[in-house]
């Protein structure tokens, strides 16, 4: 359901969301109106390096324009009306605001409860744009913003990926992650935060792991999107080719096709060996032997309320999710000079039988040395 204009989405912050991470993925099914947005920042006090904050959530603008080319981001040194007249919980008035707060336009429950928000931003939508986002930093946390390194600037580019329409990541390097799994660092986009950027405000080309063209298998054109890769280092780098003793994690996104929005329906993952022996992925992170390609099963269900979601295909255990198929791969399975494709899809319930897929596998060897 989404009525346009009234439903603002909850994005929590950093260290705060309860449910199983996301990879790159897709909130809301449009872009900022016009691609830009001006927020009114009041923000005193001063970080740790002497930047102000206000200048610092400039900077924190700035990384995501020098990423994509295709936004335009902008702040005014300006105190604003930041909560509603409508109630508690709400920021939406129109205005585009960036403050410290102890509370949630009245709401304590993020800033006070376990686990604690570092902030909160809330943002709403039509189908068609982006219409208005607020961040609010949690107040009680600015001695921590004044003193560690990197600390705020992380969570700003972290708060301003939610502003975007981007939710939280499972890919451990990306800045969308929902947890400080590494502590905070200086924000550095990864692959996965820059296919992000590709899928919504580029091209998708423009994502380095982009699994070739979206098809159907009824044989009708699609404008779903398939991302992937394998990776041994949290997702900084993806390749193909590993040793057996390289501890690999694969993440997939599925993009939905535009008209798909809102429909129930599963993501799949079938994996071929060179000799052409399939398996498919089960709910449980398992692969089976797939016995008939008419009717594979879900490795899990289409979440309603987003446009791109990912799956840990295999690897390193995940906050809220354990793929059953572990990092080491390649040795346990014994897989030195094999080659396995892994193909990312998903279904919709009112169609059963028609497969939506990438045309291109993730593909990893484990060649002979
Ligand atoms: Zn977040």
């Amino acid at each position: 359901m989404n009525f346009p204009g009234k439903l603002p989405a909850l994005l929590l912050a950093c260290c705060f969301a309860r449910g199983p991470a996301q990879a790159f993925e897709l909130s809301f099914p449009a872009p900022l109106r016009n691609n830009s947005h001006t927020y009114y920042a009041y923000l005193p006090g001063t970080q740790p390096d002497g930047l102000s904050f206000f200048a610092g959530f400039v900077r924190s603008l700035t990384d995501w324009m020098d990423a994509s080319g295709n936004i335009s981001l902008s702040a005014i040194d300006e105190e604003r009306e930041v909560c509603s007249a409508n109630g508690n919980g709400s920021t939406q008035n129109g205005v585009n605001t960036v403050s410290f707060s102890e509370s949630f336009c009245g709401d304590d429950s993020y800033f006070s409860d376990s686990p604690i928000a570092d902030a909160v931003t809330q943002t709403s939508w039509n189908p068609f744009a982006i219409l208005e986002s607020d961040i609010i930093f949690n107040e009680n946390r600015k001695r921590q913003f004044e003193s560690l390194d990197h600390y705020f600037h992380h969570v700003a580019v972290h708060e301003i990926g939610h502003t975007l329409g981007f939710g939280h990541s499972a890919v451990r390097s990306s800045i969308m992650v929902a947890r400080l799994f590494q502590g905070r660092r200086d924000p550095v986009l990864s692959i996965d935060d820059r296919c992000a950027l590709a899928m919504r405000y580029g091209a998708p080309e423009d994502c380095p792991i982009l699994l070739g063209e979206g098809l159907a298998t009824n044989g009708l054109p699609t404008d779903a999107e398939f991302v992937g890769g394998a990776t041994d280092d949290n997702g900084w780098t993806f390749r193909g080719q590993f040793k057996p003793s390289d501890r690999i994690t694969i993440y997939g996104t599925v993009v939905r096709d535009r008209a798909h929005g809102h429909l129930p329906g599963n993501l799949h993952v079938v994996a071929s060996t060179e000799d052409g022996v399939l398996f498919a992925r089960h709910t449980d992170g398992n692969f089976h032997p797939l016995e008939d390609v008419a009717k594979i099963p879900s490795a899990g269900e289409l979440k309603n309320d987003l446009y791109a979601q990912d799956l840990v295909i295999m690897g390193t255990r995940h906050f809220g999710r354990e793929p059953s198929v572990g990092p080491l791969i390649g040795s346990v399975y014994q897989l030195t000079g094999q080659t396995v494709s892994f193909y990312l899809a998903y279904s919709l319930k009112e169609r059963p039988g028609v497969y939506y897929y990438g045309s291109e596998p993730i593909t990893v060897s484990w060649p002979v040395e």
